[in-house]
Protein backbone atom coordinates (compact mmCIF):
# COMPACT_ATOMS: atom_id res chain seq x y z
CA UNK A 1 0.00 0.00 0.00
CA UNK A 2 1.51 3.24 -1.32
CA UNK A 3 -0.18 5.20 1.89
CA UNK A 4 -0.80 3.85 5.18
CA UNK A 5 -3.35 5.53 7.34
CA UNK A 6 -1.59 7.11 10.71
CA UNK A 7 -3.03 5.56 13.45
CA UNK A 8 -0.02 6.88 15.84
CA UNK A 9 -0.04 10.55 16.31
CA UNK A 10 2.83 12.50 17.65
CA UNK A 11 3.35 16.08 18.99
CA UNK A 12 0.29 14.63 21.92
CA UNK A 13 -1.92 14.75 18.89
CA UNK A 14 -4.56 17.46 18.30
CA UNK A 15 -4.61 18.84 21.30
CA UNK A 16 -0.67 19.22 21.46
CA UNK A 17 -0.77 19.96 17.58
CA UNK A 18 -3.47 22.92 18.71
CA UNK A 19 -1.24 24.24 21.80
CA UNK A 20 1.79 23.91 19.56
CA UNK A 21 0.53 26.01 16.69
CA UNK A 22 -1.03 29.06 18.86
CA UNK A 23 1.70 28.52 21.79
CA UNK A 24 5.32 28.90 19.87
CA UNK A 25 4.28 31.85 17.46
CA UNK A 26 3.07 33.25 21.06
CA UNK A 27 6.10 33.03 22.84
CA UNK A 28 8.22 34.40 19.38
CA UNK A 29 6.39 37.28 20.01
CA UNK A 30 6.81 37.45 24.15
CA UNK A 31 10.27 37.01 23.64
CA UNK A 32 10.36 39.92 21.12
CA UNK A 33 8.14 42.03 24.23
CA UNK A 34 10.88 41.00 26.46
CA UNK A 35 13.55 42.25 24.12
CA UNK A 36 13.49 45.43 22.76
CA UNK A 37 15.01 49.09 22.50
CA UNK A 38 11.91 49.80 24.60
CA UNK A 39 12.99 47.35 27.26
CA UNK A 40 14.59 44.09 28.08
CA UNK A 41 14.03 41.71 30.19
CA UNK A 42 16.79 42.29 33.67
CA UNK A 43 17.54 40.13 36.48
CA UNK A 44 14.28 42.16 38.52
CA UNK A 45 11.17 40.41 37.61
CA UNK A 46 8.53 42.82 39.30
CA UNK A 47 7.86 45.02 36.21
CA UNK A 48 7.84 42.47 33.39
CA UNK A 49 4.18 42.54 33.38
CA UNK A 50 3.39 46.50 33.00
CA UNK A 51 6.47 47.13 30.27
CA UNK A 52 5.05 44.45 28.40
CA UNK A 53 1.46 45.91 29.06
CA UNK A 54 2.64 49.11 28.25
CA UNK A 55 4.32 47.73 24.78
CA UNK A 56 1.08 45.90 23.84
CA UNK A 57 -1.12 48.52 24.21
CA UNK A 58 1.45 51.15 22.42
CA UNK A 59 1.92 48.88 19.25
CA UNK A 60 -0.54 49.91 16.17
CA UNK A 61 -0.64 45.75 16.20
CA UNK A 62 -3.06 46.29 12.33
CA UNK A 63 -0.82 48.78 10.74
CA UNK A 64 2.78 48.64 11.67
CA UNK A 65 3.19 44.76 12.25
CA UNK A 66 0.49 42.58 10.78
CA UNK A 67 -0.36 45.04 7.74
CA UNK A 68 2.80 46.80 7.48
CA UNK A 69 3.47 46.62 3.37
CA UNK A 70 7.09 47.58 3.39
CA UNK A 71 7.80 44.40 5.31
CA UNK A 72 5.89 42.38 3.58
CA UNK A 73 7.41 43.78 0.06
CA UNK A 74 10.94 42.56 1.95
CA UNK A 75 9.96 38.98 3.45
CA UNK A 76 8.44 37.96 -0.02
CA UNK A 77 11.56 39.45 -2.05
CA UNK A 78 13.86 37.46 0.43
CA UNK A 79 11.85 34.40 0.10
CA UNK A 80 11.06 34.25 -3.86
CA UNK A 81 14.35 36.06 -4.46
CA UNK A 82 16.46 32.98 -2.48
CA UNK A 83 14.36 30.34 -4.32
CA UNK A 84 15.25 32.03 -7.57
CA UNK A 85 19.16 32.13 -6.69
CA UNK A 86 18.29 28.65 -5.30
CA UNK A 87 17.59 27.13 -9.06
CA UNK A 88 20.14 29.29 -10.59
CA UNK A 89 22.82 28.36 -8.52
CA UNK A 90 24.31 25.43 -9.84
CA UNK A 91 25.15 22.38 -7.81
CA UNK A 92 26.06 18.30 -7.55
CA UNK A 93 23.01 16.17 -7.62
CA UNK A 94 21.94 13.36 -4.85
CA UNK A 95 20.05 10.86 -4.63
CA UNK A 96 17.63 10.69 -1.43
CA UNK A 97 16.48 7.49 0.04
CA UNK A 98 14.27 5.21 -1.92
CA UNK A 99 10.53 5.78 -1.22
CA UNK A 100 7.64 3.85 -0.90
CA UNK A 101 7.42 3.35 -4.30
CA UNK A 102 10.48 2.35 -5.05
CA UNK A 103 11.84 5.63 -6.78
CA UNK A 104 14.77 8.35 -5.29
CA UNK A 105 14.21 11.98 -5.68
CA UNK A 106 17.03 13.67 -7.11
CA UNK A 107 18.61 16.82 -4.86
CA UNK A 108 20.41 19.76 -5.61
CA UNK A 109 23.47 20.39 -3.35
CA UNK A 110 24.57 23.95 -4.18
CA UNK A 111 24.73 25.01 -0.59
CA UNK A 112 28.80 26.46 -0.96
CA UNK A 113 28.17 28.03 -4.09
CA UNK A 114 25.13 29.30 -2.70
CA UNK A 115 27.28 30.57 0.49
CA UNK A 116 30.18 32.48 -2.46
CA UNK A 117 27.07 34.43 -3.66
CA UNK A 118 25.60 35.64 -1.01
CA UNK A 119 28.83 36.28 0.80
CA UNK A 120 30.19 38.26 -2.40
CA UNK A 121 27.26 40.42 -2.44
CA UNK A 122 27.83 41.03 1.05
CA UNK A 123 31.27 41.85 0.24
CA UNK A 124 30.77 44.37 -2.07
CA UNK A 125 28.00 46.05 0.06
CA UNK A 126 29.92 46.58 2.71
CA UNK A 127 32.93 47.57 0.69
CA UNK A 128 30.67 50.26 -1.09
CA UNK A 129 28.74 51.41 2.28
CA UNK A 130 29.28 54.88 3.88
CA UNK A 131 31.16 53.79 7.26
CA UNK A 132 29.84 50.18 7.05
CA UNK A 133 26.20 51.50 7.45
CA UNK A 134 23.54 49.05 5.47
CA UNK A 135 20.19 50.12 5.04
CA UNK A 136 19.02 46.69 4.49
CA UNK A 137 20.69 45.30 8.29
CA UNK A 138 18.89 48.49 9.73
CA UNK A 139 15.28 47.79 7.98
CA UNK A 140 16.06 44.70 9.47
CA UNK A 141 16.62 45.37 12.86
CA UNK A 142 13.70 48.00 13.68
CA UNK A 143 10.92 45.82 11.85
CA UNK A 144 11.85 42.87 13.89
CA UNK A 145 8.45 42.10 15.11
CA UNK A 146 6.80 42.99 12.24
CA UNK A 147 9.47 40.84 9.93
CA UNK A 148 8.37 37.84 12.86
CA UNK A 149 4.85 38.03 12.48
CA UNK A 150 4.75 38.50 8.69
CA UNK A 151 6.87 34.90 8.70
CA UNK A 152 4.36 33.46 11.03
CA UNK A 153 1.37 34.91 8.86
CA UNK A 154 3.81 33.48 5.70
CA UNK A 155 4.06 30.27 7.11
CA UNK A 156 0.07 29.36 7.82
CA UNK A 157 -0.32 30.99 4.22
CA UNK A 158 2.25 28.00 3.62
CA UNK A 159 1.02 25.25 5.10
CA UNK A 160 -2.51 26.06 3.90
CA UNK A 161 -1.02 25.91 -0.03
CA UNK A 162 0.39 22.64 0.82
CA UNK A 163 -2.51 20.89 2.50
CA UNK A 164 -4.76 21.76 -0.67
CA UNK A 165 -1.53 20.91 -2.50
CA UNK A 166 -1.30 17.69 -1.44
CA UNK A 167 -4.98 17.00 -2.68
CA UNK A 168 -4.15 17.05 -6.20
CA UNK A 169 -3.13 13.94 -8.58
CA UNK A 170 0.52 14.36 -9.42
CA UNK A 171 0.88 15.11 -13.13
CA UNK A 172 3.61 12.17 -13.72
CA UNK A 173 2.93 8.68 -12.72
CA UNK A 174 5.15 7.69 -9.65
CA UNK A 175 6.68 4.59 -9.35
CA UNK A 176 3.44 2.63 -8.96
CA UNK A 177 2.21 4.02 -12.47
CA UNK A 178 -0.58 5.97 -10.92
CA UNK A 179 -1.09 10.02 -10.25
CA UNK A 180 -1.26 9.34 -5.72
CA UNK A 181 1.03 11.09 -4.25
CA UNK A 182 3.18 9.67 -1.76
CA UNK A 183 1.85 10.94 1.94
CA UNK A 184 3.62 10.69 5.30
CA UNK A 185 3.13 8.25 7.59
CA UNK A 186 2.20 10.64 9.90
CA UNK A 187 0.34 12.67 8.30
CA UNK A 188 -1.98 10.66 6.68
CA UNK A 189 -4.54 10.60 9.51
CA UNK A 190 -8.08 10.72 10.27
CA UNK A 191 -8.15 14.48 11.40
CA UNK A 192 -8.00 17.47 9.07
CA UNK A 193 -6.30 19.68 11.28
CA UNK A 194 -3.83 17.38 12.34
CA UNK A 195 -2.81 16.11 9.01
CA UNK A 196 -2.48 19.84 8.03
CA UNK A 197 -0.23 20.61 11.36
CA UNK A 198 2.27 17.83 10.54
CA UNK A 199 2.09 17.82 6.82
CA UNK A 200 0.29 15.82 4.33
CA UNK A 201 2.86 15.15 1.25
CA UNK A 202 6.23 13.69 2.38
CA UNK A 203 7.97 15.88 -0.30
CA UNK A 204 5.90 18.74 -2.32
CA UNK A 205 7.63 19.82 -5.22
CA UNK A 206 6.48 22.82 -7.14
CA UNK A 207 7.57 24.06 -10.78
CA UNK A 208 7.11 20.81 -12.27
CA UNK A 209 9.97 19.13 -9.77
CA UNK A 210 12.28 22.11 -10.00
CA UNK A 211 11.38 23.15 -6.39
CA UNK A 212 11.38 20.62 -3.52
CA UNK A 213 9.43 22.88 -1.06
CA UNK A 214 10.71 21.44 2.29
CA UNK A 215 14.27 20.91 1.53
CA UNK A 216 13.91 24.64 0.71
CA UNK A 217 12.66 25.58 3.52
CA UNK A 218 14.92 23.41 5.57
CA UNK A 219 17.83 25.10 5.07
CA UNK A 220 17.36 28.43 3.06
CA UNK A 221 15.39 31.18 3.84
CA UNK A 222 15.02 30.77 7.47
CA UNK A 223 18.80 29.88 8.17
CA UNK A 224 19.86 32.47 6.04
CA UNK A 225 17.13 34.92 7.65
CA UNK A 226 18.45 34.52 11.17
CA UNK A 227 22.88 34.50 9.55
CA UNK A 228 21.39 38.24 8.15
CA UNK A 229 19.61 38.85 11.95
CA UNK A 230 22.92 38.13 13.61
CA UNK A 231 24.79 40.89 11.49
CA UNK A 232 21.84 42.91 12.03
CA UNK A 233 22.37 42.93 15.58
CA UNK A 234 26.37 43.88 15.25
CA UNK A 235 25.14 46.20 12.75
CA UNK A 236 22.95 47.98 14.80
CA UNK A 237 25.16 48.35 18.25
CA UNK A 238 28.16 49.77 15.93
CA UNK A 239 26.42 52.82 14.75
CA UNK A 240 24.59 53.58 18.49
CA UNK A 241 27.89 53.32 20.06
CA UNK A 242 30.70 52.91 17.45
CA UNK A 243 31.80 49.55 18.49
CA UNK A 244 30.29 46.32 19.24
CA UNK A 245 31.35 44.78 22.70
CA UNK A 246 33.20 41.06 22.71
CA UNK A 247 30.25 39.23 23.91
CA UNK A 248 27.96 40.22 21.05
CA UNK A 249 31.08 39.80 18.57
CA UNK A 250 31.27 36.18 20.54
CA UNK A 251 27.91 35.07 19.93
CA UNK A 252 27.66 36.33 16.45
CA UNK A 253 30.70 34.43 15.22
CA UNK A 254 29.72 31.35 17.15
CA UNK A 255 26.29 31.43 15.75
CA UNK A 256 27.64 32.05 11.80
CA UNK A 257 29.87 29.35 12.11
CA UNK A 258 27.18 26.84 13.29
CA UNK A 259 25.02 28.26 9.94
CA UNK A 260 27.76 28.07 7.36
CA UNK A 261 28.26 24.57 9.06
CA UNK A 262 24.77 23.84 8.78
CA UNK A 263 24.66 25.03 4.89
CA UNK A 264 27.73 23.36 3.96
CA UNK A 265 26.60 20.22 5.33
CA UNK A 266 23.27 20.07 3.49
CA UNK A 267 24.02 16.63 2.74
CA UNK A 268 23.52 15.23 5.65
CA UNK A 269 20.04 16.94 5.83
CA UNK A 270 18.59 14.78 2.92
CA UNK A 271 18.62 11.48 5.85
CA UNK A 272 17.08 13.82 8.43
CA UNK A 273 14.39 12.40 9.91
CA UNK A 274 12.54 15.77 8.52
CA UNK A 275 12.75 15.16 4.78
CA UNK A 276 12.70 11.40 5.01
CA UNK A 277 9.66 11.00 7.57
CA UNK A 278 7.61 13.86 8.25
CA UNK A 279 5.32 15.32 5.61
CA UNK A 280 5.60 19.71 4.92
CA UNK A 281 2.85 21.11 6.75
CA UNK A 282 2.84 23.93 9.41
CA UNK A 283 5.23 22.30 12.07
CA UNK A 284 7.97 22.33 9.80
CA UNK A 285 6.81 25.56 7.81
CA UNK A 286 6.84 27.32 10.88
CA UNK A 287 9.90 25.96 12.77
CA UNK A 288 11.80 26.33 9.75
CA UNK A 289 10.96 30.34 8.52
CA UNK A 290 9.95 31.85 12.24
CA UNK A 291 11.05 30.06 14.82
CA UNK A 292 14.77 29.36 13.98
CA UNK A 293 15.15 33.12 12.64
CA UNK A 294 13.12 35.12 15.28
CA UNK A 295 14.17 33.49 18.17
CA UNK A 296 17.54 31.77 17.79
CA UNK A 297 19.29 34.73 17.69
CA UNK A 298 18.14 35.58 21.12
CA UNK A 299 21.26 35.78 22.54
CA UNK A 300 22.16 38.32 20.02
CA UNK A 301 19.45 40.81 20.16
CA UNK A 302 19.72 40.71 24.22
CA UNK A 303 23.45 41.68 23.19
CA UNK A 304 22.80 44.36 21.11
CA UNK A 305 20.65 46.40 23.90
CA UNK A 306 22.77 45.88 27.08
CA UNK A 307 25.95 46.53 27.82
CA UNK A 308 27.82 43.10 28.75
CA UNK A 309 31.40 42.43 28.26
CA UNK A 310 33.20 39.26 28.55
CA UNK A 311 36.96 39.77 28.47
CA UNK A 312 39.22 37.66 27.04
CA UNK A 313 39.41 34.75 29.28
CA UNK A 314 35.64 34.54 29.91
CA UNK A 315 35.69 34.47 25.34
CA UNK A 316 38.10 31.25 25.50
CA UNK A 317 36.62 29.49 27.88
CA UNK A 318 33.24 29.58 25.97
CA UNK A 319 34.88 29.32 22.55
CA UNK A 320 36.54 25.90 24.19
CA UNK A 321 32.68 24.95 25.27
CA UNK A 322 31.40 25.83 21.47
CA UNK A 323 34.55 23.46 19.14
CA UNK A 324 33.93 20.80 22.38
CA UNK A 325 30.32 20.62 20.83
CA UNK A 326 31.08 21.13 17.61
CA UNK A 327 33.82 18.40 17.95
CA UNK A 328 31.17 15.79 19.38
CA UNK A 329 28.31 17.32 16.93
CA UNK A 330 30.58 16.74 13.69
CA UNK A 331 32.35 13.68 13.97
CA UNK A 332 29.53 12.15 15.50
CA UNK A 333 27.29 12.48 12.21
CA UNK A 334 30.28 12.26 10.11
CA UNK A 335 31.08 9.24 11.54
CA UNK A 336 27.25 7.94 10.92
CA UNK A 337 27.54 9.12 7.38
CA UNK A 338 30.95 7.38 6.12
CA UNK A 339 29.40 4.13 8.14
CA UNK A 340 26.32 4.30 5.96
CA UNK A 341 28.01 5.42 2.42
CA UNK A 342 31.03 2.56 3.35
CA UNK A 343 33.49 5.32 3.62
CA UNK A 344 34.24 3.54 7.04
CA UNK A 345 36.01 -0.43 6.57
CA UNK A 346 32.77 -2.13 8.15
CA UNK A 347 35.50 -5.40 9.24
CA UNK A 348 37.07 -2.99 11.68
CA UNK A 349 33.59 -1.95 14.01
CA UNK A 350 31.27 -3.76 15.80
CA UNK A 351 27.93 -3.24 14.29
CA UNK A 352 24.70 -5.53 14.70
CA UNK A 353 23.87 -6.79 11.45
CA UNK A 354 19.78 -6.23 10.67
CA UNK A 355 17.33 -8.02 8.65
CA UNK A 356 16.41 -5.51 6.51
CA UNK A 357 19.70 -5.54 5.24
CA UNK A 358 21.70 -2.69 6.88
CA UNK A 359 24.34 -2.29 10.02
CA UNK A 360 23.53 -0.34 13.25
CA UNK A 361 27.26 0.82 14.25
CA UNK A 362 28.10 0.38 18.10
CA UNK A 363 31.56 1.87 17.80
CA UNK A 364 33.34 4.57 18.25
CA UNK A 365 30.77 7.67 18.95
CA UNK A 366 27.86 5.30 18.39
CA UNK A 367 29.17 3.10 21.86
CA UNK A 368 28.45 5.88 23.70
CA UNK A 369 24.95 6.69 23.10
CA UNK A 370 22.01 6.22 20.92
CA UNK A 371 23.05 9.69 20.17
CA UNK A 372 26.28 11.71 20.73
CA UNK A 373 25.23 13.77 17.94
CA UNK A 374 22.45 14.87 19.89
CA UNK A 375 25.00 15.60 23.44
CA UNK A 376 26.94 17.82 21.05
CA UNK A 377 24.66 19.82 19.71
CA UNK A 378 23.30 20.75 22.99
CA UNK A 379 26.48 21.74 24.35
CA UNK A 380 26.86 23.93 21.63
CA UNK A 381 23.68 25.42 22.35
CA UNK A 382 24.96 26.26 26.13
CA UNK A 383 28.35 27.85 24.46
CA UNK A 384 25.79 30.64 23.42
CA UNK A 385 23.95 31.06 25.95
CA UNK A 386 26.46 31.72 28.52
CA UNK A 387 27.80 34.89 26.30
CA UNK A 388 24.35 36.41 28.19
CA UNK A 389 25.68 35.83 31.37
CA UNK A 390 23.63 35.61 34.25
CA UNK A 391 21.57 38.94 34.54
CA UNK A 392 18.40 36.69 33.00
CA UNK A 393 16.85 33.06 32.41
CA UNK A 394 15.24 34.44 29.00
CA UNK A 395 18.54 34.11 27.21
CA UNK A 396 18.90 30.17 28.80
CA UNK A 397 15.34 29.65 27.04
CA UNK A 398 17.47 28.08 24.39
CA UNK A 399 19.41 25.33 26.01
CA UNK A 400 15.75 24.55 27.95
CA UNK A 401 13.78 24.37 24.72
CA UNK A 402 16.68 22.45 23.01
CA UNK A 403 16.98 19.67 25.36
CA UNK A 404 12.71 19.13 25.11
CA UNK A 405 13.22 19.12 20.82
CA UNK A 406 16.01 16.51 21.37
CA UNK A 407 14.20 14.41 23.70
CA UNK A 408 11.88 14.59 21.95
CA UNK A 409 13.23 13.98 18.88
CA UNK A 410 14.59 11.06 20.45
CA UNK A 411 11.89 9.51 21.10
CA UNK A 412 10.30 9.80 18.27
CA UNK A 413 13.52 7.87 16.53
CA UNK A 414 13.20 5.71 18.94
CA UNK A 415 9.67 4.56 17.51
CA UNK A 416 10.73 4.11 14.14
CA UNK A 417 14.34 2.19 14.82
CA UNK A 418 11.70 -0.13 17.02
CA UNK A 419 9.38 -0.61 14.13
CA UNK A 420 12.07 -0.97 11.77
CA UNK A 421 14.48 -3.16 13.01
CA UNK A 422 12.71 -4.82 15.51
CA UNK A 423 14.99 -7.18 17.58
CA UNK A 424 18.11 -6.17 16.90
CA UNK A 425 16.93 -2.75 17.78
CA UNK A 426 16.80 -4.33 21.39
CA UNK A 427 19.98 -5.70 20.83
CA UNK A 428 21.20 -2.16 20.30
CA UNK A 429 19.48 -1.03 22.85
CA UNK A 430 21.46 -3.52 25.43
CA UNK A 431 24.79 -2.83 23.83
CA UNK A 432 24.50 0.94 24.00
CA UNK A 433 21.63 1.58 26.95
CA UNK A 434 22.22 5.35 27.12
CA UNK A 435 19.84 7.74 25.10
CA UNK A 436 21.59 11.12 24.99
CA UNK A 437 23.84 11.56 28.06
CA UNK A 438 26.21 8.98 29.01
CA UNK A 439 25.19 7.83 32.83
CA UNK A 440 22.62 10.34 33.20
CA UNK A 441 19.88 9.66 30.55
P1 LIG B 1 20.38 11.11 13.75
O1 LIG B 1 21.44 11.73 12.92
O2 LIG B 1 20.79 10.61 15.09
O3 LIG B 1 19.76 9.94 12.86
C1 LIG B 1 18.95 8.92 13.39
C2 LIG B 1 18.86 7.82 12.33
O4 LIG B 1 20.15 7.26 12.09
C3 LIG B 1 18.00 6.65 12.77
O5 LIG B 1 16.65 6.85 12.45
C4 LIG B 1 18.60 5.52 11.96
O6 LIG B 1 18.13 5.67 10.61
C5 LIG B 1 20.08 5.84 11.95
N1 LIG B 1 20.81 5.27 13.07
C6 LIG B 1 20.59 5.44 14.39
N2 LIG B 1 21.50 4.81 15.12
C7 LIG B 1 22.34 4.22 14.24
C8 LIG B 1 23.50 3.41 14.38
N3 LIG B 1 23.96 3.06 15.57
N4 LIG B 1 24.12 2.97 13.26
C9 LIG B 1 23.66 3.28 12.04
N5 LIG B 1 22.56 4.04 11.84
C10 LIG B 1 21.92 4.50 12.93
O7 LIG B 1 19.15 12.10 13.99
P2 LIG B 1 18.55 13.39 13.27
O8 LIG B 1 18.40 13.16 11.83
O9 LIG B 1 17.36 13.73 14.09
O10 LIG B 1 19.64 14.58 13.54
C11 LIG B 1 20.75 14.90 12.73
C12 LIG B 1 21.53 16.06 13.35
O11 LIG B 1 20.77 17.27 13.25
C13 LIG B 1 21.83 15.87 14.83
O12 LIG B 1 23.18 16.17 15.08
C14 LIG B 1 20.95 16.87 15.55
O13 LIG B 1 21.57 17.34 16.71
C15 LIG B 1 20.76 17.95 14.49
N6 LIG B 1 19.48 18.70 14.65
C16 LIG B 1 19.54 20.06 14.92
C17 LIG B 1 18.36 20.80 15.08
C18 LIG B 1 18.42 22.27 15.38
O14 LIG B 1 17.36 22.92 15.47
N7 LIG B 1 19.58 22.84 15.58
C19 LIG B 1 17.03 20.15 14.94
C20 LIG B 1 17.13 18.75 14.65
C21 LIG B 1 18.29 18.07 14.51
P3 LIG B 1 18.08 4.47 9.53
O15 LIG B 1 16.63 4.25 9.31
O16 LIG B 1 18.75 5.07 8.32
O17 LIG B 1 18.81 3.29 10.07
Amino acid sequence: MLNPKTTQKEFGGDLGAIAITIGLPALTVVFYLLCNTDYVIGSSYSSVYSAVKLQVNHINWIQDVFLNFKVWDFYLKWFFGLMLLDILVPGKHLKGIKLRDNTQLDYKINGLNLLVVLCSVFAVRIYRSDNYFLPELEFIYNNFLSLAIVSICFSFILSNFLFIYSYFPLKTLNGFKTNERILSINGNSSSVFYNWFIGRELNPRIFNGLVDLKYFCELKPGLLLWLAILLSCGHHQYHEVGYIQDSLILVILLQLFYIFDGVLNEEGVISMIDITTDGFGFMLAFGDLSLVPFTYCLQARYLSLVDYHLGLFNCSLITILMFLGYYIFHSSNQQKSDWKSQKLNHKNYKYIQTQRGTRLLCDGWWAISQHTNYLGDWIISWSWCLCTGFSTFLTYYYVCYFAGLLIHRQQRDEAKCSAKYGQQWEEYKEKVPYKIVPYIY
